[in-house]
């Protein structure tokens, strides 16, 4: 009654036997004119680290306002769970579980770290359990169990302010991970890091993202750090998807490589597309 049968190992593809968490097609935005995003497709399976690449204008910014709701899709669909996000209010897609990593400016400096990230857990709990608003001292265990996970417990009492950068985006992981999203954006991570600081964060994400078996979707300007910690990378140009891929096959891509050497970039350390 309960043996389950076992597809055959050749008989059946990965993306066949997973379903995907997020599938994107025929998704398009124009303004006036300029074709932004133009018929792209895509799925992201739960667990998966997938990199957004593409030359300044390609349509990265647009794909990502498209799938948090900050934009209306002009064509296509994105569908998280078999829902369809298009037409949904920005709120109501992070409650679906669509979450971001916010900005260095939207955190609260004058707070402690630890509550920073009580402050995201209330805000998670409200939508859950409105009537509940006593849980404090559980909110607080939580926000240090998440800190424990990003390496930021033993600061849970300093002022968010006075944090080093790096440190400031470990904890905004935290928070995005505190609304315990099915689906992670997050671009440019590591904007603005050192290189070892970039590897570190991606590191943790990545240990993060199995833990939880969250889907991540992220842009990032430095091409060492995508092609060392993607699962697979998605291309875009002009607004057009271009390729997609595992990391050694997109290096070797034709097509990527024609944008890329085209307009004078190659695939070297600290590289910005
Ligand atoms: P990327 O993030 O890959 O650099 P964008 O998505 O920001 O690219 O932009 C894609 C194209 O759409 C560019 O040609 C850009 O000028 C245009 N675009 C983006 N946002 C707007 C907007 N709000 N109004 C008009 N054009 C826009
Ligand atoms: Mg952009």
């Amino acid at each position: 009654m309960t043996t389950v049968a076992r597809a055959p190992a050749a008989s059946a593809s990965a993306s066949a036997s997973t379903s995907p968490l997020l599938r994107v097609t025929g998704l398009g935005k124009s303004f006036g004119g300029v074709t932004a995003v133009d018929d792209v497709a895509f799925d992201l399976a739960p667990g998966e680290l997938l990199a957004l690449i593409g030359p300044n204008g390609a349509g990265k910014s647009t794909t990502f306002n498209m799938l948090n709701g900050q934009l209306r899709a002009d064509r296509g669909s994105i569908a998280l769970g078999g829902v369809e996000l298009v037409g949904r209010r920005p709120r109501e897609i992070w409650r679906l579980g669509v979450g971001r990593t916010f900005q260095i400016a939207e955190t609260f400096a004058s707070l402690s770290v630890v509550e920073n990230v009580q402050m995201a857990l209330l805000s998670h709990d409200r939508r859950l359990w409105s009537m509940w608003q006593r849980a404090a001292d559980h909110r607080r265990d939580d926000a240090l169990a998440l800190l424990e996970q990003v390496g930021m417990r033993a600061q849970a009492d300093r002022p968010a302010g006075v944090l080093a950068y790096g440190d400031v985006k470990r904890i905004e992981l935290a928070i995005a991970l505190a609304h315990d999203p099915r689906l992670l954006l997050m671009d440019e991570p590591t904007a603005g890091m050192a290189p070892g600081e970039r590897h570190a964060l991606m590191a943790l994400t990545r240990r993060l993202v199995n833990e939880r078996g969250t889907a991540v979707l992220f842009t990032e300007h430095s091409m060492d750090v995508v092609f060392a910690h993607a699962d697979r990378i998605i291309v875009l140009a002009r607004g057009r998807l271009i390729a997609q891929g595992a990391p050694a096959e997109i290096r070797a891509h034709p097509k990527v490589r024609e944008v890329y050497f085209g307009s004078g970039r190659t695939f070297g350390e600290g590289s910005a597309p």
